[in-house]
């Protein structure tokens, strides 16, 4: 069976309580009657002490037998104290039997037969009696002494304090169990409104929040921690809807142009030549289509974190010059220069090759895309204190300081029906980025409008004095930015 935390915290409360009370209890009644016999103990104690100082005292003629009994008789047949009281020597002799005693034949016990005092509870025609036991060796003469008395008050008293404890016990059970139960149930009245409130959030209503405790302990902790994670939760969601938004808008334009293209093609008939021209402009718009759907994928698994990059100590320079002289050709085409420097040393970086010229490509290419004949696109690679860079410089249209941030935000572009025209749809950047981030560097851009641009990547160097490190991070797969001067 399942209790709820309330049903279990008060049972705990009422286990401990029951059992604090039990042992609280049977302490008291132990320490209630080991006092009240230490009383009797006490005064059965006193009476052997006086004896033993009337024993003492008597003179030495007088310690013969029946001068004993007729001294002690003398002393005790009018006191109490001696109203339980018999002594015996042990040699058959009785020195003092009390008339209580000698109807209801308490034992004689030789002295010798006796080591220590000692105290015993005995009934005497039906009635409770305490009686101690103790040798007295007085004046060469050794006695066996045993004197008593009554307890059925300590026993009344006992009896009436167990039965009061028996009879409360259940009664402050019943009251620790419904304490138990109230404050189980104030302590967790705000968990029952934190899982209403959470309840009733979904989807549709993600800017909901659990209302703020103020009550500085665990619960305030959990609903704080709780409304942290529906904010990130909120924020991821609405990251995911803002990207299909704008994967669709962006996919949405090329797709309607192919349409248009064909459409129009068909209206009538038209001379070979014309429908080659729109086969060109399909195929061109289906090419960026695709290589927009692949930049689309790579963000979608770059965010899903589910592939590994393979890093592993790279130089950067070979690297780099394996890629640098195929965009060497391409550049130049577009009638633009290009001049490529890279270090006479070895540039040693933990790095992803494939990665790295995805890098490079997004790089070159906006120089190329934002750069007019008869421009330079330069590419620098060397190594600075600790730091490999990579520089890309061109002499393009420049980019303004607002909108220098942003540029590395997905799907944004400066100018919209400029990149659009040249084929961008405003994610590169974001891919380059987040490789920089995956290889521990970092990107910076200088540049102002119509004085071109320089993209800065700073990378850690892997000095060969390094231990080899074998890193592990997400990746996308790197798949070349497709040519656009199809
Ligand atoms: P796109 O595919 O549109 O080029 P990017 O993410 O690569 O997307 O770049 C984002 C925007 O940054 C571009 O649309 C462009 O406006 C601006 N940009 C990037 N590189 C350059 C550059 N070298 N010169 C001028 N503007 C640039």
């Amino acid at each position: 069976m399942k209790f709820s935390i309330g049903s279990r915290l008060t049972l705990w409360y009422l286990a401990i309580f029951a059992t604090a009370q039990f042992l609280f209890g049977i302490s008291m009644w132990f320490v209630l009657r080991q006092h009240l016999y230490g009383i009797a103990d006490a005064t059965l104690t006193a009476q052997v002490e006086d004896l033993a100082h009337l024993l003492k005292a008597m003179k030495e003629k007088n310690r013969t037998v029946p001068k004993l009994r007729e001294e002690v008789s003398e002393a005790y047949d009018l006191e109490h104290s001696g109203d339980f009281l018999q002594i015996y020597d042990g040699d058959e002799n009785w020195i003092f039997r009390a008339s209580s005693l000698q109807k209801s034949q308490l034992a004689p016990i030789a002295p010798a037969a006796v080591k220590h005092a000692s105290f015993r509870n005995v009934q005497l025609e039906g009635k409770p009696y305490r009686f101690i036991i103790q040798r007295l060796d007085v004046n060469g003469r050794s006695f066996t002494v045993q004197t008593g008395v009554p307890i059925d008050e300590i026993i009344a008293t006992v009896s009436v304090f167990q039965r009061d404890l028996l009879f409360l016990a259940p009664l402050l059970l019943l009251l620790a169990a419904a304490g138990g139960y109230w404050l189980s149930r104030r302590a967790l009245s705000p968990v029952d409104a934190i899982a209403r409130a959470a309840r009733s959030i979904s989807g549709d209503n993600l800017g909901a929040r659990l209302d703020q405790l103020t009550s500085g302990d665990e619960l305030q902790r959990l609903s704080d921690t709780l409304n942290e994670m529906l904010a990130r939760i909120e924020s991821a969601f609405l990251r995911v809807t803002q990207f299909t938004a704008d994967a669709s808008h962006e996919l949405r334009t090329p797709i309607a142009l192919i349409r248009t293209e064909a459409e129009i093609s068909l209206r009538k008939s038209r001379g070979q030549e014309e429908y080659r021209e729109a086969l060109r402009h399909i195929l061109l718009e289906a090419a960026r289509t695709t290589s927009l759907m692949e930049e689309l994928l790579s963000l979608a698994r770059a965010d899903s974190g589910c592939e590994n990059l393979h890093l592993s100590v790279v130089d950067l320079n070979a690297a780099i010059a394996e890629t640098a002289s195929g965009w060497q050709h391409l550049i130049e085409n577009r009638n633009l220069r290009f001049t490529y420097k890279s270090s006479d040393q070895p540039i040693p970086v933990l790095a992803d090759r494939v990665a790295l010229q995805r890098l490079l490509a997004i790089m070159l290419d906006n120089a190329v895309k934002y750069t007019l004949p008869p421009g330079v696109v330069e590419l620098r690679v060397e190594s600075r204190g600790r730091k490999a860079i990579i520089a890309v410089r061109d002499t393009g249209i420049g980019i303004a300081e607002q909108d220098q941030r942003k540029i590395f935000e997905r799907f944004y572009r400066v100018d919209k029906a400029r990149s659009r025209a040249s084929g961008g749809a405003g994610i590169g950047l974001a891919i380059a980025d987040w490789i920089i981030k995956q290889h521990s560097g970092s990107i910076a851009v200088q540049s102002s409008i119509g004085n071109g641009a320089t993209f800065l990547v700073e990378l850690p160097l892997q000095l060969a004095s390094l231990p080899r490190r074998q890193m592990c991070a997400t990746a996308v797969e790197m798949q070349p930015r497709l040519p656009l001067n199809l």
